[in-house]
């Protein structure tokens, strides 16, 4: 059967999308970890970088094992257009920077990764961009901001590591109003539960580090968004300053993706057992994740997301109350990653939020007593087992 007239659903692209087989015919995906490509004669390799012809130069350009995972992705992402790149913030770092230059603003949500927070609060401003942060969860101070102007709006929703959900259409909306383009970090939704390009973002933006490896074992990311933008500024800027992915990481993310949507939807359905079963536990204070009736905007995150995702975030009270809790874990291991298939736990004030200082985590709810907990596919019993009796 010509697979040709099929067009692909997501499971099928997880596994199929941007599948090139080399001349053996092998069933995997190849791996081809080759710096350079070679030229039949010196005028084949004049045309090629003149680019008048389409192949690869040079691995800082592109390459085999890469394209498969930028096709997959970008399929599955349902983008025009897909480059990796060799961490989630090398990705976030190059959707800002291929663009932005002194005079330029840039309005972003306060709640934000903390070296997402670094690149807008240090590193932008000391190239002359001013950066402004709102607190992403109200319209009207999106709107006030933008008001003034801006080139690109960054936003992470739901938040890492406070799960506040942001309404991409509306922030989207007033954006666009001004003609500011809408960069989404979609790492905590993961590609399979929610689509920000479909609800008025203009470029997605991915550690895959995070759900798409989701098995611990390699850095990556993505920025995903219109040909125009990729093709253009974008790759304009990665191919000179050289954030490539490397061909066996691309492989190993590649192969991330056939599981991706199973990996996520179990690890979803575990979240949310223990986010219920932690809210009616006395010992908890407060227990947020985005699909609980007690989240505050659990309206809008059903609205924008399939699932509630496989990250919940628990209050204990006190940073000895959460340092103990962590301590006494006998299967939740103690680790900055999210979306692995180990549940992991984090204590952001001191680890991964612990540039913010302590004003700006106030700001957005990182408190002394905030664990994250990046729940995996163990047996949900035991995991159950193991956060009561460190509750203990
Ligand atoms: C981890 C993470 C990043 C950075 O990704 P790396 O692959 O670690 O560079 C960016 N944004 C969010 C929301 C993250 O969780």
């Amino acid at each position: 059967m010509d697979d040709s007239v099929i067009e692909f659903g997501e499971a099928t692209n997880l596994i199929r999308g941007g599948l090139e087989r080399s001349a053996f015919d092998e069933t995997a995906e190849a791996i081809y970890p080759t710096s350079g490509f070679v030229y039949a004669t010196a005028s084949e390799a004049e045309a090629a970088f003149a680019g008048e012809h389409d192949r690869y130069i040079y691995g800082r350009y592109g390459n085999p094992t890469v394209s498969v995972f930028e096709e997959r992705l970008r399929l599955v992402e349902g983008a025009e257009s897909c480059l990796a790149t060799a961490s989630g913030m090398a990705a976030v770092y190059a959707s800002l920077a291929c663009q932005l230059r002194a005079g330029d603003r840039v309005v972003a949500s306060r709640a934000l990764f903390g070296s997402c927070f670094v690149i807008l609060d240090e590193i932008l401003p000391r190239m002359g961009v001013e950066t402004v942060l709102v607190d992403g969860t109200s319209l009207d101070e999106w709107q006030k901001a933008l008001a003034g102007g801006a080139n690109a709006v960054f936003l992470e929703t739901p938040s890492n590591p406070g799960l506040e959900v942001i309404d991409l259409p509306a922030v989207a909306a007033a954006a666009h109003e001004v003609g500011a383009m809408v960069i989404v970090d979609n790492v905590f939704a993961s590609p399979v539960l929610q689509k920000p390009l479909d609800l008025g973002a203009d470029v997605v933006v991915y550690s895959a580090t995070k759900h798409i490896d989701g098995q611990g074992r390699t850095l990556g990311g993505a920025v995903l968004g219109s040909e125009e933008f990729v093709k253009g500024p974008l790759m304009a800027f990665t191919r000179h300053t050289g954030p490539s992915l490397s061909p066996f990481n691309a492989w190993v993310l590649t192969k991330g993706l056939e599981t991706l949507r199973l990996r996520v939807d179990a690890m979803g359905r575990s979240a949310a057992d223990l986010a219920n079963r932690l809210e009616a536990d006395q010992r908890v204070q407060t227990v947020r994740y985005p699909f609980l009736d007690s989240h505050p905007q659990v309206g809008l995150a059903r609205r924008q997301m399939s699932a509630g995702g496989t990250i919940l975030t628990l209050d204990l009270g006190t940073k000895q109350k959460a340092f103990a809790f962590a301590d006494s874990l006998t299967i939740v291991d103690i680790s900055n990653n999210v979306g692995d298939s180990k549940s992991l736990v984090t204590h952001p004030a001191t680890t991964t939020h612990r540039r913010l200082g302590s004003e700006m985590r106030a700001q957005v709810g990182i408190t002394d007593g905030l664990l994250r907990l990046s729940v995996g596919l163990e047996d949900v019993e035991d995991l159950h087992k193991d956060l009561d009796q460190a509750l203990g």
